[in-house]
């Protein structure tokens, strides 16, 4: 009995729409239905959707992976737009999760998309890599990486890692049996800044995001993966790609014969630890809106301590002392009066201000910098015009 369209139509691995749409994969020799078939079977886990993610996403759901889950804790914020190219202004405050759900659903609707709208933890990060064939790391954080590198070591689940610093970026491929992250990097950093402290131009985490999708495409579709057991180094400044083959290590704490996970733990709750015990650290930082409110009188001295390029860039008022100069400037500063420095990120006028502590100064500095404090006046504009509509 010849079968009929109808017939052949359900029986079928994808709909005449899904056809059409993958045309262009399955008109690839090494990759054809067959290829495309294990894509539309696949089940991968994003964590992160911020620089990395929106690439990654981008392509994964264009491409038609079966199910797509995303997690990220964290709201779409100004500073994102320059690189995060999966968010509109409209997104602004929105959860960025479920903001990418929104606009990738948007490009397939034929595939399944979870947005998860909390942070990647011990808590729900077991289970949610159980439940996926490949994970990948588009986190900006160190503690959230080795957390993915310990449980895909433990469930026995591949992952792919990037990351992106300035102009810099990196990719591996970490399989089931081969070297895992911390055969290549023991230990969690602490003297490494993450991209939300060093600045990254906006193109790379594009760059670095796409080398992570293809190679989740190709892995998955079973073809080969350069990145598989090996870490590519990739210099946006001069365009240079280089491959480094990666070794197992028999003495590796997560991978190796001794590992114990609980002994692991520490590292993913380093970064809070720090930020709580320190309590000198909370005693120096003066909020963005305490520090509108200091202005008002005249008690404080504010200075500003970034490069000559980032004042005549944008600045706020103040003396502008950069912070090589100020040991120098202290014989300058007024002794009578609170002085509060300020930078871009809060990092170098927490510096400042413990110098200025040192030399016998009143000194705090403005927490999260200016990108904190504008971020605050954003919000304030936008609920002092919600008030005037109502
Ligand atoms: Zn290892």
């Amino acid at each position: 009995m010849p079968t009929s369209f109808s017939e052949a139509f359900t029986n079928s691995v994808f709909s005449s729409e899904e056809w059409l749409r993958y045309t262009r994969h399955i008109q690839l020799p090494q990759f054809g239905a067959g290829g495309q078939t294990r894509l539309k079977q696949s089940e991968v886990l994003v964590v992160g959707c911020g620089g990395l993610g929106c690439p990654v996403l981008l392509y994964l759901a264009a491409a038609g992976i079966g199910r797509l889950t995303v997690i990220d804790g964290d709201d779409v914020e100004l500073t994102n737009l320059q690189r995060q190219v999966l968010y509109t202004e409209r997104d602004l405050g929105l959860s960025k999760a479920s903001a990418a759900q929104h606009h990738l659903s948007q490009i397939n609707s034929s595939i399944e998309i979870q947005a998860i709208d909390q942070a990647f933890t011990l808590d729900n990060g077991e289970a949610l890599i159980k439940d996926h064939d490949l994970v990948i790391d588009c986190t900006d954080n160190f503690a959230t990486r080795y957390l993915i590198n310990d449980l895909c070591v433990q469930r026995a689940k591949p992952w792919i890692f990037a990351s992106v610093y300035q102009f810099s970026g990196q990719c591996a491929l970490f399989e089931p049996g081969g070297p895992c992250f911390r055969c290549l990097f023991p230990r969690m950093p602490t003297d490494i800044p993450d991209c939300n402290t060093a600045g990254v131009i906006g193109v790379l985490p594009g760059l670095v995001g796409s080398v992570q999708a293809g190679e989740a495409i190709k892995y998955l579709a079973g073809l080969a993966t350069p990145t598989s057991n090996s870490l590519l180094l990739i210099e946006a400044l001069d365009l240079e790609f280089r491959r480094i083959q990666l070794q197992r290590k028999s003495d590796c704490v997560a991978c190796g014969k001794q590992q114990s996970f609980d002994q692991l733990k520490p590292d993913y709750l380093r970064i809070s630890d720090t930020a709580l015990s320190s309590k000198t650290r909370e005693a120096m930082l003066i909020s963005p809106d305490q520090f509108n409110r200091s202005r008002d009188g005249d008690q404080h001295h504010v200075v500003d301590v970034r490069s000559v390029d980032e004042r005549q860039g944008f600045h706020i008022g103040g003396d502008h002392i950069a912070l090589p100069e100020i040991s120098e400037a202290i014989l300058h500063l007024p002794r009578d009066k609170t002085i509060i420095c300020y930078c871009q990120s809060g990092l170098r006028s927490l510096d400042a201000a413990q110098q200025l502590r040192d030399a016998g100064f009143t000194a705090l500095s403005l927490e999260g910098g200016l990108v904190q404090w504008l971020q605050h006046q954003f919000k304030k504009g936008l609920q002092g015009q919600q008030q005037d509509a109502l």
